[in-house]
């Protein structure tokens, strides 16, 4: 099978990362068309993923549009839809990654006659988008999409709950290769050494920079813990958020913290970092459409502490595999760091079964496999 996928994002956050895994099994027969150029470019090309930025004019809609806003954005992608309609033709399905690759998709299916797949990444309610762009999404998906993958079962809850139709959607979970997450204690003693964490109780919080993924609500809770508690913010400020990275570095300074957080930017190492960690927290202030840090932060066997909402509920079980918190309460997330800061065995026995159950459940051989299986039901129906 032939897939053209789309995606409009040229920067790698969640969605994006997920679509390496899914791409790369496809190999020549898996075209990425990206609407936008940037860094996540080169990581399909390192995997061997073909790529093509398909268009390098900004689509101004955003998340908050409104009905006039949308319309013109529309008319402004009439060159980017021709060329896709063009390239759908020689695939066998459009598989669209995100909204605006939704947008284009849909119209592109109808136009070159192609099956549409729509992966929902998202929870489409009005906490993150407009009214207009949830309507947009919904109906177009209803009228074009053949199969609507949801990354979680809250998603697919509230794309039903906003007038999906249930019947078009399948949950299927991000998928990982269990083997990229192995860390060797010496890379884990080289990055403790180079970040200076010896001997410090290491948060880790694996997030692009946004007000949504909450890295103040971990910041106030360092006030309430020991000193040795030290915070490590890995993440970029990924799509404009530099008034809240303004506010995170006032909010250290009042709080006299400037010693026990550090900010390392976008990384690539995630697993060695993770490993390095003592605790990873995952602190959105808003339900979690999957949270990708928290199983990997899983495989790497390092103990997790996520906002009980969303996505995240369906991956931790509290004092199983991990711990919830309600999220925005920096003082229960304090309670929690606390006393994985004394219970260090009991800590081990959660991560170590964290590890095994999540090597198992996300294993990105059987999600593929998965992902496989329903794209081929749609030519068998
Ligand atoms: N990530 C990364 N480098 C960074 C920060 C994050 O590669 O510096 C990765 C992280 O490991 C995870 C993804 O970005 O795989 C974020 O996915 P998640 O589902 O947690 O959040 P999203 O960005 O989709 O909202």
């Amino acid at each position: 099978m032939k897939i053209l996928f789309l995606d409009q994002s040229g920067k790698p956050g969640g969605a994006e990362l997920c679509l390496i895994d899914i791409a790369k099994p496809y190999g020549d027969r898996a075209l990425v068309g990206l609407f936008a150029d940037g860094p996540f470019k080169n990581i399909l090309q390192q995997h061997s993923i073909p790529v093509e930025v398909l268009t390098t004019q900004a689509i101004k809609v955003r998340k908050q549009s409104n009905f006039a806003q949308a319309l013109a954005s529309l008319i402004q992608l009439i060159p980017l839809l021709i060329k896709v309609v063009k390239i759908a033709k020689q695939y066998d399905l459009i598989y669209a990654n995100t909204q605006k690759a939704l947008v284009i998709g849909a119209l592109a299916s109808f136009f070159a006659r192609r099956p549409l797949v729509y992966h929902l990444h998202d929870i489409l309610s009005q906490e993150h988008f407009s009214q207009t762009n949830l309507r947009v999404a919904i109906t177009l998906a209803n009228l074009f999409a053949s199969l609507v993958i949801a990354n979680s079962a809250a998603s697919q809850k509230a794309f039903v709950q906003a007038g999906g139709k249930s019947e078009l959607t399948a949950i299927v979970y991000n998928g990982f290769d269990p083997k990229n997450y192995q860390v060797s204690e010496s890379d884990v003693n080289k990055i403790q050494h180079q970040l200076g964490l010896e001997g410090k109780f290491v948060v880790g919080h694996f997030s692009r920079l946004a007000p949504w993924k909450g890295q103040h609500i971990l910041i106030d809770a360092l006030t309430k813990c020991p000193p040795q508690v030290t915070a490590i913010f890995v993440g970029d400020a990924l799509f404009g958020e530099q008034d809240y990275v303004q506010q995170l570095h006032q909010q250290i300074t009042a709080l006299g913290l400037e010693n026990r957080v550090k900010f390392l930017g976008f990384r690539s190492d995630i697993p060695q970092l993770m490993a390095a960690c003592n605790l990873v927290a995952h602190t959105s202030t808003a339900p979690e459409p999957f949270g990708r840090v928290i199983v990997e932060a899983m495989l790497c066997g390092t103990p997790v502490v996520a906002a009980k909402a969303g996505g995240a509920m369906e991956l931790v079980e509290h004092g199983v595999n991990g711990f919830l918190v309600t999220p925005e309460q920096p003082l229960e997330l304090a309670q929690v760091i606390n006393t994985c800061l004394q219970e260090i065995e009991i800590n081990a026995t959660i991560a170590d079964r964290a590890k095994s159950i999540a090597s198992q459940r996300f294993d990105v051989a059987t999600i593929n496999q998965q992902i496989a299986q329903l794209l081929c039901s749609l030519f068998n129906e």
